[in-house]
């Protein structure tokens, strides 16, 4: 068993939280520590009314200011923790990471290092903060795996468990598409400010062996997808497009985003606005304010969706190459209904699909499956015992190719 020591209490960290709960046979005790204290404790009542613990054990919040890398060593060594679940907001991540190599506890991430005063990194975004930590995790031994949410995440597992199919791999298309509906004017699904800040920069991709750049809602693309039907979605730029195109260099790697129209519109008002710009403005009355944070504000909590979210998400990989001299493609994708969600853990389904791979990784490392002793991202790690655990915790992953649609290991 490892303690588990869970940094954020956001949408995703409850689901982090209870799916630790309903699996603290191989966990351990849980801790949850953010900013704001009262959020962990609310999160700790959630699990104990929906989930129960699995066994016995133990669950306690604490309040941590995560960029405080003196705080955050104390209490990974206050709490014991040999594993800990970084889902607080990516801002925290090299001051948890440094944290992690400090004491030898396991790192898990799922999203990249961002700094709050720049809106966009250019690639490859791994190269430019967590990557540079590779050699000391290493040295040190320490487990790091990075990227460990669903997109990125689950998404890296499904370009691998494809590659491993192929001789050569030609393309990597993740597709992301949630055909839900929160019945709000409008809303994001996760923190506003990383949301938006994903999709007003300059798009990357990687194709003919090169970073490509366009606009947002440049290149769009009508896919048809198990479960959701025709859906269009559009070139964005995204974490594992960075990794994958390291790891698969020959491959053209690109991210697409399901939008609905009416998400363009509001987006690009705003965008045109300049209510996303995360520079200070000064209003008439000499009040500084940040427009992003303004808008942040008066944007529904991503949490306060999940009550009346209904309909599914679809999100897997085309991944197209070459095997004994044959043109192959296989679609690896998995679906999560949002109502099952909050019926299960009280959150949407988006929360729910970035929780839950970060706890079977958590789980993988506890097993030895995937204590790595050093950096890794997912597509690094084998996909099979993720899969495996991942079926069974609640993201059943499939397969659709020429021959029709089938679990991963049928
Ligand atoms: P939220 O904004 O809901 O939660 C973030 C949490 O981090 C909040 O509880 C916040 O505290 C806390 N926090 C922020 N700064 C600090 C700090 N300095 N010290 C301690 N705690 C802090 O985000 P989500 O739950 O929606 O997302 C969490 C992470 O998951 C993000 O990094 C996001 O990018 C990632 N994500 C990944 C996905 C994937 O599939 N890979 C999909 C969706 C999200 P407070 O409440 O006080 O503000």
């Amino acid at each position: 068993k490892k303690n588990v020591l869970i940094i954020g209490a956001g949408g995703v960290a409850q689901v982090v939280a209870h799916k630790c709960a309903q699996n603290n046979d191989v966990l351990g005790d849980i801790h949850i520590a953010s900013r704001t204290k009262a959020k962990c404790d609310e999160i700790i009542a959630s699990v104990h009314e929906k989930s129960a613990m699995k066994q016995d054990g133990v669950i306690a919040a604490h309040q941590l200011d995560a960029l405080n890398l003196a705080a955050v060593v104390a209490l990974i060594g206050e709490t014991g923790a040999q594993i800990v679940i970084n889902v607080g907001s990516p801002f925290v991540n090299m001051t948890v990471l440094d944290a992690c190599i400090e004491t030898g506890a396991a790192y898990i991430d799922t999203a990249i290092h961002e700094e709050p005063d720049k809106i966009c990194e250019t690639p490859p975004w791994y190269g430019n903060y967590e990557w540079k930590k590779r050699d000391l995790c290493a040295e040190k031994g320490v487990t790091a795996i990075l990227g460990a949410g669903f997109d990125p995440g689950v998404v890296n597992a499904f370009a691998r468990f494809a590659a491993d199919q192929m001789d050569e791999v030609r393309s990597i298309d993740i597709v992301d598409i949630n055909a839900g509906s929160h019945g709000k004017y409008f809303a994001t699904n996760f923190d506003p400010e990383i949301n938006f800040r994903e999709f007003t920069g300059t798009v990357y991709s990687w194709q003919s062996g090169a970073w490509q750049e366009n606009a947002m809602f440049e290149v769009g693309r009508e896919w048809d997808l198990p479960v959701v039907g025709k859906q269009m979605a559009y070139m964005s730029g995204h974490d594992e497009v960075h990794s994958l195109s390291a790891n698969y260099p020959k491959a053209d790697v690109r991210f697409w985003m399901g939008f609905g129209e009416h998400y363009i519109n509001v987006f690009t008002v705003l965008k045109n606005l300049g209510l996303l710009s995360e520079q200070p403005v000064k209003t008439a009355e000499g009040q500084v304010v940040v427009p992003l944070k303004v808008v942040k504000a008066v944007l529904p909590d991503p949490a306060s969706l999940a009550p009346n979210y209904t309909g599914k998400t679809c999100i897997g990989d085309l991944v197209k190459g070459t095997k004994d001299g044959q043109e192959v493609e296989l679609f690896v994708y998995n679906v999560a209904d949002h109502a099952e969600a909050y019926k299960e853990v009280g959150s949407q389904g988006i929360s729910y699909t970035a929780g839950v791979p970060p706890v079977a990784a958590a789980m993988l490392i506890a097993t030895g499956e995937w204590d790595a002793k050093t950096m890794k991202n997912v597509e690094e790690m084998d996909p099979k015992p993720f899969f495996t655990l991942l079926d069974r915790i609640g993201l059943p992953t499939r397969v659709r190719d020429k021959d029709g649609d089938r679990a991963w290991d049928a």
